[in-house]
């Protein structure tokens, strides 16, 4: 792993890079193939060596992109993806990682996440994740655009407390987790995978974050995965199909922003000061 790159550390002990690269949408132009697999590479060789994909994304297509890119370099990537709750009974967990390994050339994910919580109980979604592991099919499992009340529902059921990660909308323009979710997942050991971290390019164009970004002689990407980078236990996965991008992204973990810059920020975006239901793209 590169050394400095900043961390986060699983309730297994596992320390994974704080920086990853997500997939959604590749996968969907068989033209864009060469530049999705390029960029995957310079991630990983980056040290952004968390790679993120979903059954769903492409339908299955950017499970393939990602399988083709990883191929020779396996071990040096942290391997995540996840089940559609619709798939998400006790058989059908298990058949779909089947079909996501298969997809992605590899024996094991290294999380399996499910996307969202749907109409079948936890505690069979939890029970084929746990055979799924004991099975050395998956590492570890977790959840995504879980709530605090859903965290408390999972918690309370056998094996629940096992969840791995939770991964959910968070960037400097969604703060709602701020308020209890983040404190929640910190304090219960479950790190955060921050997804749209840069608001899928949206942030992009605000003029503080312009402001501040020319500061460092940085981007204002680089600042916005810097404010999630500086928090214990969250781990922004940008997607980008450029490497170049996806060098620029890296180099967030490398900027130190002054006491004076957050609270600009803080002022531009302001935390929340009440509960902010969970939001989901
Ligand atoms: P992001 O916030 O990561 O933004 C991605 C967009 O920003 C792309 O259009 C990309 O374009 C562009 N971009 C990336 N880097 C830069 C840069 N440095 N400067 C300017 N533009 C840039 O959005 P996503 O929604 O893709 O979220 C990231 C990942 O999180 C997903 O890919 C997916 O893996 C995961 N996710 C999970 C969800 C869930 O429900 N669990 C929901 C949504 C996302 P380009 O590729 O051309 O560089």
């Amino acid at each position: 792993m590169h050394d400095d790159i900043p961390t986060v550390t699983l309730l297994s002990g596992l320390s994974i890079p704080a920086l990853g690269i997500g997939t959604w949408n590749m996968g969907e132009r068989p033209g864009d193939a060469s530049q999705d697999i390029a960029s995957i590479r310079k991630a990983i060789e980056l040290g952004m060596a968390v790679v993120d994909t979903a059954e769903t994304y492409a339908d299955g297509g950017s499970e393939e992109i990602v399988g083709t890119a990883i191929k020779s370099v396996r071990g040096d990537v942290f391997l995540v993806s996840k089940v559609h709750p619709a798939n998400a009974s006790a058989q059908g967990t298990i058949k779909a990682c089947e079909r996501s390994l298969r997809r992605l050339g590899t024996d094991h994910l290294d999380l399996y996440l499910l996307h969202w919580r749907g109409s079948y109980p936890l505690e069979e979604t939890v029970d084929a994740f746990e055979k799924l592991k004991a099975d050395g099919k998956i590492r570890d499992w977790g959840v995504s655009n879980f709530d605090v009340d859903d965290m408390e529902d999972l918690f309370s059921i056998p094996g629940g407390k096992n969840c791995a990660a939770n991964q959910v909308l968070y960037n400097l323009s969604r703060r709602g987790p701020e308020y209890d979710l983040l404190p929640w997942c910190q304090s219960h050991g479950v790190p955060i995978m921050a997804y749209s971290p840069i608001e899928q390019g949206r942030i992009l164009s605000n003029h503080e974050l312009i402001r501040i970004a020319k500061a460092y002689q940085a981007t204002p990407a680089q600042i916005a995965l810097a404010f999630l980078l500086e928090r214990d236990g969250v781990m922004p996965i940008p997607k980008s199909s450029n490497p170049d991008r996806v060098t620029e992204n890296r180099g967030a973990s490398e900027l130190e922003i002054s006491d004076e810059d957050w609270t600009a920020l803080d002022a531009e975006f302001p935390p929340p000061n009440s509960k902010v239901p969970l939001e989901m793209i």
